[in-house]
């Protein structure tokens, strides 16, 4: 059997970190078994769907390196096989047209309620065997409706939580077409995975309720039913489920706050998943280990420390070069040349141990390209009167020192000796000048990586 996966994001806002770890758990179910990993859009919600998040979805796939073989198949487009498939039911008499207005509906509700019964739609429009039908009221267009089995149980065996088991009794008949045409969630997303031979299904688990009738529908049309694994929800900091209102919750605020992809892939795919201790990983590495098993039943809690964490140990471990490509944006906007620094992947080498984020390490590399501005307090302590002449001789020094860490150190060192001063009474009053903060990395290493000419000048700012 081919493995095919598929993730399937309804584009009414942006795409959330907990369909993030089912597109990451499906898409290294996919590539571990040498299957297809598919991206479908699943826009039957009219009113909600919109186009800036569909953009938001391939932005954040992309960003995050979820590559999928296919796709986007966006469900609107597919309305046609919707209504050839809604047609073979009808025929076969797995389904039927129901004329029940939404007030009668309500009344019907309101009547169970007060009977202390269970809200299930009364079947009042299935066909069955002797039964008299309503009169087809004038003016109304029906819905359709599947003819869900009205006893026995729907069982699977799910990836994740084990063997489940729902009475069909307990679920009703299904709205599955609308009366404007358009197929609901329960009934699109099993055409689909039936077409798209998806195989397995990896999803939030607030779907399992829809499960057993999407498994009914399945058996309805005599299509293969595929695995299912349904994953715990992601709890807050708090302990309640993450939301909107519970920090931030959309993929592409992270990148915007300067985490790298890998990392968020790393802490995403151990939140509800694990490889013996493992807590730093690729996702090669992820995908070597990831066969579906080791998946946790239980909701996983967001821990921002602990992706800071991850992401600051991915950052350390990340290509110089690449980390310059990140934050060179980030420092144009912030207002720098685009050419201002050519040694900026050797910065990054240099100070990515000290960040946790693109942001600190932007923070960071912002001083060799935009203007520093000493504290008071940091003149007043640093800048201090014994230490003015020792650095008026170093300036002095650098004028025509070869431009390197060795020269500039062997300088620095004359000018200690020179003086009678002590490099930890001298190197904070060159950090505050030059870089404007009082600590940084070895102060020889950091004063080659600036231009000559602006240590000069902000040396000469005395
Ligand atoms: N559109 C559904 C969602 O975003 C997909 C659920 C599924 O994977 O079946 O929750």
């Amino acid at each position: 059997m081919t493995v095919r996966t598929r993730i399937a994001p309804s584009p009414t806002g942006f795409l959330h970190l907990g369909t993030a770890r089912t597109a990451l758990y499906s898409w290294a179910y996919a590539r571990h078994f040498g299957g297809q990993f598919v991206l479908r859009i699943e826009d039957t919600d009219v009113a909600r769907s919109n186009q800036e998040s569909v953009q938001q979805i391939l932005d954040s796939m992309d960003w995050l390196g979820l590559g999928y073989d296919e796709g986007p198949v966006y469900q609107m487009q597919r309305l046609d096989r919707y209504h050839a498939v809604v047609d073979q039911m009808l025929a076969a008499g797995t389904a039927y047209r129901c004329w029940a207005t939404p007030d009668e509906l309500d009344a019907m509700r309101e009547a169970q309620r007060a009977r202390g019964e269970k809200t299930l739609y009364d079947r009042r429009w299935r066909p069955a065997p002797g039964k008299q039908l309503p009169p087809v009221p004038e003016g109304v267009l029906p819905v359709v409706r599947l003819a869900n089995p009205t006893d026995g149980a729907v069982v699977w065996d799910d990836l994740v939580k084990g063997p489940i088991r729902i009475a069909n009794e307990e679920i009703d008949d299904l709205i599955i077409l609308r009366t404007d045409g358009v197929p609901t969630y329960n009934f699109a997303v099993v055409v689909d995975d039936w077409d798209m031979q998806i195989s397995h299904v990896f999803r939030g688990d607030e779907h399992i309720n829809n499960t057993p009738w999407q498994i009914n529908i399945f058996a309805a049309l005599g299509a293969p039913l595929p695995r299912f694994g349904h994953c715990p929800v992601i709890l807050g900091d708090d302990g309640q489920k993450l939301s909107k209102r519970r920090g931030a919750v959309s993929v592409t605020a992270y990148e915007e706050a300067g985490y790298l992809p890998e990392a968020m892939l790393n802490y995403l795919a151990r939140l509800g998943w694990s490889h013996g201790d493992e807590e730093l990983f690729t996702s090669h590495q992820m995908v070597q280990w990831f066969d579906g098993s080791h998946l946790s039943k239980s909701p996983a809690q967001w821990d921002p420390a602990k992706l800071a964490w991850v992401n600051a140990q991915h950052l350390k471990m990340a290509d110089d070069d690449r980390l310059a490509k990140l934050v060179l944006p980030r420092l144009v906007a912030r207002g720098a040349a685009a050419d201002a620094m050519p040694q900026l992947g050797a910065a990054c080498a240099l100070f990515k141990d000290r960040a946790g984020t693109l942001v600190e390490l932007t923070d960071w590399l912002a001083m060799f390209v935009l203007p520093v501005s000493p504290t008071e307090d940091d003149l007043r302590a640093h800048v201090a009167e014994p230490v003015r002449p020792a650095l008026a001789l170093l300036r002095e020094r650098l004028e025509t020192v070869a431009w390197d860490k060795a020269s500039i150190a062997a300088a620095m060192k004359d000018v200690l000796a020179a003086t009678q001063l002590k490099l930890p009474q001298f190197a904070p009053a060159l950090r505050v000048l030059v870089c404007g903060r009082a600590q940084t990395p070895s102060i020889d290493a950091v004063l080659a990586l600036f231009p000559r000419a602006t240590v000069l000048a902000r040396l000469w700012l005395l």
